[in-house]
């Protein structure tokens, strides 16, 4: 895929490179006619230009959807999370984009708020800080699980599911993952396959929620969880279940495996889960596809309310308040007008942008 500059951005894409760290980085900001951009740092090995670009995308029209005074950005650090000079490779990044003030960095992949406590020290520009000094954890709140137990009573309700007793199979029982088992759970819904990168397991009758993510962290793998029969992570797309939430990384649900999905619902957890082609596949077979930015929300509204200075109380509400109101919305819009939910909810995004670009016409850089 290339990178479409289109008539809202991307406005910035800006390479770093500090061969003595070393550091490779890229930070693509796409959008700030609504306000400053809010994006995650990604650390992965793998992240390129055009992944960054296309989160940074997913970015924009997350805030414009979620109407907060924020734009689209995006950063992605070409590196291992786990390298041991990871503070000093954030620190040098922190520096190098001292001078990109548009941009709010946050935590995301392999870069978490203790990430967020450096860059703060860097800059004093950030989102997503550890309580201590007083941000709004949402990985330890799990500000994006909630939210996505929110998007699924409304959802369920356009796919005619029930939620309460609805079978449930997540991919990547990370920070969003487990937060996600926790709060459905806690609706009723069984958790019936979970998956994270060293395989996966899965119990028809559902498992307990709390005993799985007690497995995952003491031992570091769902693997190791003994409630139920292993499955491999590619298994768990063709899991019998209702719902399906892809929690983990960009792509995994493509041409290859979307023909063996039996959810009849899918709630994208993770940014960009599945490509174009697999989400109309999936759309013309009747599922149901909750697009990243409604359903995926709840960690950037929690980060802007941190931003604006309101309690974690508050961020709540509005996860809340917002993402039920959104995910109705849109997938009314899309009954109505015989679209994708992902085209509705972009059509709403756009237009919210380009009103804001309107009245900027002459500061928007
Ligand atoms: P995380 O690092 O806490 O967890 C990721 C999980 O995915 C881990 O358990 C890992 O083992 C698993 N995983 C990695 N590769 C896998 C594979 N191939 N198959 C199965 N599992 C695999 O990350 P997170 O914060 O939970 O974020 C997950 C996704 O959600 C990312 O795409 C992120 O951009 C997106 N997201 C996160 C938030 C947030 O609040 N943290 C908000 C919005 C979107």
């Amino acid at each position: 895929m290339q990178i479409e500059f289109d008539d809202i951005g991307p406005a910035k894409i800006t390479q770093l490179y500090a061969p003595q760290i070393p550091l490779r980085a890229v930070v693509v900001i796409d959008n700030t006619a609504r306000g400053p951009a809010i994006g995650g740092i990604r650390v992965s090995p793998e992240v390129d230009v055009e992944e960054v670009y296309r989160l940074a995308r997913t970015m924009t029209f997350k805030s414009a959807v979620a109407d907060l005074p924020h734009g689209g950005g995006k950063a992605g650090i070409i590196a291992d999370p786990k390298d041991p000079n990871l503070e000093k490779i954030i620190r040098t990044f922190a520096r190098m984009i001292s001078g990109l003030t548009e941009y709010i960095p946050a935590p995301d992949l392999g870069c978490h708020e203790e990430a967020m406590a450096w860059v703060l020290d860097e800059i004093g520009r950030v989102a997503g800080l550890p309580e201590e000094l007083g941000g709004l954890p949402l990985d330890k709140l799990g500000a994006t699980g909630y939210g996505l137990a929110e998007c699924a009573e409304i959802a369920c309700r356009q796919a005619g599911l029930t939620l309460s007793g609805a079978r449930v199979a997540i991919q990547g029982l990370g920070s969003v993952g487990k937060a996600a088992a926790r709060f459905l759970a806690a609706k009723g819904a069984l958790v019936v396959a979970v998956s994270d990168s060293q395989g996966g397991v899965h119990n028809r009758d559902g498992m307990n929620v709390d005993k799985l993510i007690a497995a995952k962290d003491a031992q570091g793998t769902v693997t190791s969880f003994d409630g139920g029969e292993s499955i491999t992570g590619d298994d768990l797309f063709q899991v019998d279940c209702d719902i399906l939430i892809p929690a983990a990384t960009p792509d995994v649900i493509c041409e290859r495996n979307a023909a063996a999905i039996r959810a009849k619902l899918i709630l994208e957890g993770a940014n960009i889960p599945a490509t174009p082609q697999a989400e109309r596949a999936l759309a013309g077979r009747g599922v149901l596809i909750v697009p990243d930015f409604i359903a995926n929300a709840g960690g950037l509204i929690m980060a802007a309310m941190e931003y604006a200075g309101k309690s974690a109380g508050e961020a709540f509400s509005v996860i809340d308040e917002k993402i039920r109101a959104n995910t109705e919305r849109i997938l009314v819009k899309a009954r109505r007008e015989q679209l994708l939910p992902r085209e509705a909810a972009e059509r709403i995004a756009r237009e919210r942008v380009k009103k804001a670009m309107r009245y900027r016409e002459y500061s928007y850089p």
